[in-house]
């Protein structure tokens, strides 16, 4: 197919391609799914070889949140039955850490719900992360709090956190229909704090809302202009207790050409699959993992994934390997920038949200273009339960 090819060929030089390139893998056929994953397994493999990064999620506050993100099962208003808790002490989160990192992890994302740390907060979080990297020195620490003010990056960076997540989940034509109480700006105006702190940018995006494959698209091109070191792909949860509990709109087959798209935009970038791995890729996760170089480990904020040791024995049957710690998960052109020397910035977003959307809405369903054949699976959606928070050990 000379769309594959041309793709390939671009992936392999670092050049976008054009939006209707983009536009036509979301349009592939299921009779071309195979093809699609082995031009962009390509693209992939030239880029992060048959390594596989693992990140481990660390909740520190859940739940309780005054935002209304429709997509989070922690927004005002949900009733989704999740864990709520406030702050885990240092030791509490280094002791959750600890677990996905003997599990194999090689970065630890804190994450806590919130519109935004305040400066009471940025401290705890400088605590937890001293006491995180006491104990592991080589870790990766990515924060995960919200939108940040004047200062916070800085703080975060001296207190040695690596990067920084703020996803924009969607594009911004349709970031208004799945929050209110904060912009589409606001996202991209703390990613650009991030970057400008020395931090590893990390933002990405949230597929499953109701979107149309142009919103896909322009919130991946988006992000390519923001040029993120890591791109999280989430795949809406819907929670029973949020607003989008009804948009089952995802099939396995349209995650591998999301997946797929958003390899061949952002090429060189580590793409990760994140919340909703289980539930919507299915027995398709093998397959997206010659599309994606990261994944996360065991559950996520407020929902469960699969055992651990199931994500282990998955990258090895599959034919890949764990990247180490001493191993550097991005190319060397990026690599040798460091932590957050990756271009130009130009949006971002995230807040507690990194590895799970989980909450209902309403977002351009009308002019939804995935396929209305997606089955609900609320049988795979499980609360979590156990690690932090809990009493009970983590899943990792
Ligand atoms: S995504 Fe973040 S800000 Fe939005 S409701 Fe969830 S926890 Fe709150």
């Amino acid at each position: 197919m000379d769309l594959l090819n041309t793709l390939v060929d671009k992936g392999l030089r670092r050049e976008t391609p054009t939006r209707e390139e983009a536009l036509a893998v979301l349009a592939t056929s299921d009779d071309d799914l195979l093809d699609v994953v082995a031009a962009a397994g390509k693209v992939r493999r030239h880029w992060f070889g048959r390594r596989v990064k693992l990140n481990y999620l660390v909740n520190l506050k859940s739940g309780l949140c005054p935002e209304d993100c429709s997509y989070c099962s922690q927004r005002l208003g949900s009733t989704a039955g999740i864990l709520k808790y406030t702050w885990l002490k240092p030791d509490q989160a280094s002791e959750a850490a600890a677990a996905g990192l003997a599990g194999g992890a090689k970065r630890v994302c804190l994450v806590a719900s919130g519109r935004g740390p305040t400066d009471r907060d940025v401290d705890r979080v400088s605590d937890t992360i001293k006491a995180i990297k006491d104990r592991h020195e080589d870790v990766e620490v990515c924060a995960c709090l919200g939108l940040l003010s004047d200062g916070q990056a800085e703080r975060l960076r001296a207190a040695g956190a690596d990067a920084y997540n703020h996803n924009l989940n969607t594009s911004e034509a349709t970031y208004g229909d799945i929050t209110t109480t904060h912009t589409y700006a606001d996202r991209v105006d703390t990613v650009h704090k991030a970057h400008a702190a020395g931090l590893s940018a990390c933002s990405g995006l949230i597929a499953g809302m109701g979107e149309r494959d142009e919103d896909l698209v322009d919130v991946v091109f988006a992000l390519r202009e923001l040029d993120p070191d890591s791109v999280p792909v989430n795949f809406l949860i819907p929670f029973e207790g949020t607003p989008l509990a009804k948009e089952w709109n995802l099939t396995p087959q349209r995650c591998v050409r999301i997946l797929a798209m958003v390899r061949f935009v952002c090429p060189d970038v580590e793409v990760r699959i994140a919340g909703g791995r289980e539930v919507h890729l299915r027995s398709l996760q093998p397959l997206a993992l010659h599309l994606a170089n990261s994944i996360f480990l065991g559950d996520y904020l407020t929902s469960e994934g699969q055992a651990g040791k199931a994500d282990l024995e998955m990258i090895a049957d599959a034919g890949f390997e764990v990247e180490g710690a001493d191993e550097v998960t991005l190319p060397e052109h990026r690599a040798a920038a460091g932590p957050g020397g990756c271009g130009s910035h130009a949006a971002a977003g995230g807040c507690g949200s990194e590895g799970e959307p989980a909450g209902g809405g309403v977002c351009g369903t009308a002019e939804a273009s995935a396929p209305a054949s997606a089955e609900p699976r609320t049988d795979l959606v499980a609360v979590r339960r156990r690690g932090a928070g809990t009493d009970l050990a983590p899943n990792a």
